[in-house]
């Protein structure tokens, strides 16, 4: 297995070129509750493929979420438990380790070449051939890189998946990834015909009624501690229950908690269907590395945003993860104290 690659980009990219010209059945997948990245990479590298004569099957754990059901070729993605095929390739995108694909496919035995196109940090090196840049927005960005390398122009429905996959991993463009870099590609993919206002309609102007009530109930449970510096959003099952709303409606449920003023960190705790499981969704300011934490707790993510599952009662879950994100905060020491941090 290599090493990390940094500048070494070109010559992965080249690799991984020359593997897609030597194969023919590729398989591509991604984490379980996939979100506009996962998405959006899925299907610009499925079109790509396509293009050049190869025989492409996607499937995921997760179904794809009601607002990117609009991209093209979106119900291509099968939902499965397990693919019990055969592959000469995979590729696995936006997943820091293997379970995040959830045992959907049996690497070992029916892919003879696996190749790791990531984005975070502390992504293990799980693939033949991994194409891992910490420094990039998404995965879709990373993709951009591959596509423009190949010298393949990129058509439409590959801009409009790219475009999204860097809208939602920047948090529309607010989160710390969101760079120079990923500005100049937007600006290509906008001057290769994107409506920046038809796709963010689509995206986050799409919110379900159901959803919306569920958001309202979310808004009622905000607790704030740690003497303002820690602000928590939790959602049961009753809740669902009551609106009707699904777990994907969730999305962005956690920025709210994050946007009290003075707030360092905010959670989001969601009770699941699995007894006694939850899931919580971490979202953090300036220094404060929320994926330290979720880590901690056998999940990931990136300095300012991460997650993990976590089995216990409400009050346990919460205890637990308001202690261990109360001493981070106090060991990074607050935004007001960081003089200076630049904006
Ligand atoms: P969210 O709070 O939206 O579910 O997740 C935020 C980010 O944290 C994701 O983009 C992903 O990078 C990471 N993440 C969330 N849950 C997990 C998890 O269970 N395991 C790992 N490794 N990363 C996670
Ligand atoms: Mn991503």
């Amino acid at each position: 297995m290599q090493k990390r690659i940094g500048k070494e980009k070109k010559k992965i990219i080249n690799k991984i070129l020359k593997i897609i010209r030597e194969n023919r059945t590729f398989f591509i997948s991604s984490h379980m509750r996939p979100d506009g990245d996962s998405i959006g990479a899925q299907l610009a590298l499925s079109s790509f493929l396509r293009r050049l004569g190869k025989d492409v099957y996607i499937a995921n754990r997760d179904p794809v979420p009601a607002v990117y059901q609009f991209l093209p070729h979106s119900s291509d993605i099968h939902v499965a438990e397990k693919v019990e095929r055969n592959f000469d390739v995979a590729f696995i995108l936006d997943c820091s380790d293997l379970q995040r694909i959830g045992n959907i496919i049996d690497l070992k035995n029916r892919v003879r070449t696996v190749i790791n196109m990531d984005h975070h940090p502390d992504c293990e090196l799980f693939g033949d051939y991994n194409y891992v840049q910490p420094q990039a927005s998404s995965v879709a960005e990373e993709l951009y890189d591959l596509f423009k390398q190949s010298h393949w122009e990129i058509v439409e429905e590959e801009v409009l998946a790219l475009y999204v996959g860097i809208l939602t991993d920047t948090g529309r463009f607010q989160e710390a990834n969101t760079t120079p870099r990923c500005h100049e590609i937007v600006a290509e993919l906008i001057k290769k015909g994107i409506s920046p206002q038809v796709v963010s309609q689509k995206v986050y102007e799409s919110r379900s009624g159901p959803g919306l009530r569920l958001l309202s109930l979310t808004l009622g449970t905000l607790e704030i501690t740690a003497g303002g510096k820690i602000a928590h959003l939790s959602i049961t099952q009753e809740m669902y229950k009551k609106t009707g709303a699904r777990e994907e409606d969730t999305e962005g449920f956690v920025n709210f908690a994050r946007d009290v003023e003075g707030v360092e960190a905010g959670i989001l705790f969601r009770e699941t269907d699995v007894g006694d499981q939850f899931r919580v969704s971490f979202r953090s300011k300036g220094r404060i590395d929320v994926s330290k934490i979720a880590r901690l707790f056998g999940g990931g993510g990136h300095r300012n945003a991460a997650g993990c599952t976590i089995q216990g009662t409400m009050e346990e879950v919460k205890r637990r993860m308001l202690n261990a994100v109360s001493q981070e905060v106090d060991n990074t020491g607050t935004t007001k104290e960081r003089h200076s941090q630049r904006c």
